[in-house]
């Protein structure tokens, strides 16, 4: 009988994507110095064809990376009626995924970034940031960074909201998985691993568009308190939509949270 071996992770990433990290944080940095043009251009040199084959190794159609076999007893696919209702955490419970398991996929180790984060940098850098409707228009390095809430336990397989059953991971590792078990697809507990910590803090640092200010037109002004609600209740403690002292008291009491000294905490906040 041939055994399939266990696994942290369906493929290990390539080392591109820490150098492509590298250039996102690069990116990042230059850009809250005041260089647009140097961010831009670290931003374009981080969009690799190689991850993006990387990416598609794995998440694509008939990956040879991921494998099925049968577990005995395995809980079967639940119909939709029979499904938990919720299926996603909550903004504050995301924040506490991001405290307990940082900004590292608990399967494979690579870096992630928030696609709220993701989005305010499009919005600033539109052509160095590309993200279409299809794969091929997205960014690699932001597409293959992607953060995701993954049910240990699938949803469909009767899997809880239970935050002890949802780890942050990478695109590939969430969607390389769909509704399998771990079991059946030979991947090791990534709960019985410390998350990694780093100093990567997923580029929250970035922060350069002050949200605007609500206008009369009632679409508009949803859109950016949602947006305005989800950002502050993740990085800020305060509810506010302005640039005040108050929130880059909290913007810097978080970024030494996640591991800049305070020295740089005050530099980019
Ligand atoms: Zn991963």
């Amino acid at each position: 009988m041939r055994h399939t071996a266990i696994r942290l992770c369906f493929r290990e990433p390539i080392p591109e994507i820490a150098e492509a990290a590298r250039l996102l944080d690069d990116a990042v940095s230059a850009h809250l110095s005041g260089d647009v043009k140097a961010a831009e251009q670290l931003l374009l040199e981080a969009n690799m064809p190689v991850i993006r084959a990387w990416l598609d190794s794995i998440w694509g159609a008939n990956s040879p990376y991921v494998q099925y076999r049968v577990v005995p007893n395995a809980h079967p696919v639940i119909p939709n009626e029979g499904r938990i209702k919720v299926r996603m955490p909550s903004a504050e419970e995301k924040q506490r995924l991001h405290q307990r398991d940082g900004f590292h996929c608990r399967f494979c180790g690579m870096p992630v970034i928030r696609k709220e984060i993701r989005q305010r940098i499009a919005k600033a850098y539109p052509d160095a940031l590309q993200w279409g409707r299809q794969n091929i228009t997205q960014h690699a390095a932001f597409q293959s960074m992607w953060a995701q809430y993954d049910h240990i336990v699938p949803h469909a397989r009767g899997g809880t909201n239970d935050l002890n059953n949802v780890v942050v991971t990478c695109a590939a590792c969430n969607f390389g998985r769909m509704n399998y078990l771990l079991e059946e697809v030979g991947l090791s507990d990534p709960r019985l691993r410390e998350p990694i910590r780093s100093s990567w803090d997923g580029l929250e640092r970035f922060r350069a568009i002050p949200l605007r200010k609500p206008t009369r037109g009632k679409d508009q002004a949803s859109v950016v308190g949602r947006d305005g609600i989800e950002i502050n209740s993740f990085l800020y403690e305060v509810v506010e939509k302005e640039d005040t002292e108050e929130m880059r008291a909290a913007h810097r009491r978080w970024l030494i949270k996640i591991g800049l000294s305070e020295e740089e905490a005050k530099r980019v906040s």
